[in-house]
């Protein structure tokens, strides 16, 4: 609590400077003013589970492709620099994209529960390509459709079929990749 309350201090002397400068040096700013910040400010990493399969940065950088994929990202390490300035970028092979597998969203000791988001198992480097928005999104959509499977057939998440999970996201739509045509 005290780092959050600390960031959001910062945050909010950082929002009046460059209002502050908007308005004196950027034509068109003359009559700006700050509307709203977040309710609360966002944090890049926080906790993630330990899963049944931990991605990492070798799993990003070369495309690494599952055979219990459930999501796809093409998204690059973007790591910025948490004690202050610069970003480390590093890109996937031009036109590829790795396979976030089912076991990423499954913790490795308890029962019943279902991950989705930048919470999933992963490495500091891997989580800082799998957190953002649209992989977030399609992780979602993965942990719903297991968590209902997993109800119809009264077992825990570790136990479904993968493969289950798989055509119930391609009937939705979702693009696992080369591992299943398109319904
Ligand atoms: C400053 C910043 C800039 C970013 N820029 C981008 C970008 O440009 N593009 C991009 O793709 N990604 C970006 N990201 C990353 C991306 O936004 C996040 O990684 C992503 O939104 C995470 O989604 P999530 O669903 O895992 O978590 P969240 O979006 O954080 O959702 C978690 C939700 O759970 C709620 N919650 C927490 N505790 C409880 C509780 N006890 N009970 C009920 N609800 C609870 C929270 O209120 C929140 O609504 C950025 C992140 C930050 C911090």
């Amino acid at each position: 609590m005290w780092d959050l309350t600390k960031a959001e201090i910062v945050g909010r002397h950082q929002m009046r400077q460059i209002a502050t400068f908007l308005k004196r040096y950027v034509p068109g700013f003359e009559k700006s003013y700050i509307l709203q910040s977040g309710t609360t400010v966002g944090v890049r990493e926080t906790r993630r589970i330990m899963g049944l399969y931990k991605l990492t940065t070798h799993d990003v950088l070369e495309a690494r492709k599952f055979e219990d994929v459930i999501a796809r990202c093409a998204y690059p390490i973007d790591i910025h620099n948490p004690a202050g300035k610069g970003t480390i970028l590093k890109n996937l092979p031009p036109g590829e994209s790795y396979d976030i597998p089912l076991r990423c969203l499954i913790p490795q000791k308890i029962e019943s529960l279902l991950v989705a988001g930048r919470c999933i198992s992963g490495t500091h480097q891997a989580h800082s390509s799998f957190r953002c928005m649209p992989t977030a999104m399609a992780t979602g959509q993965a942990a719903g459709t297991c968590a209902a499977i997993a109800a119809q057939t009264k077992l825990a998440p570790r136990h479904v079929n993968f493969e289950d999970v798989q055509d119930e996201l391609l009937k939705q739509g979702a693009n696992l990749g080369r591992h299943k045509t398109l319904y």
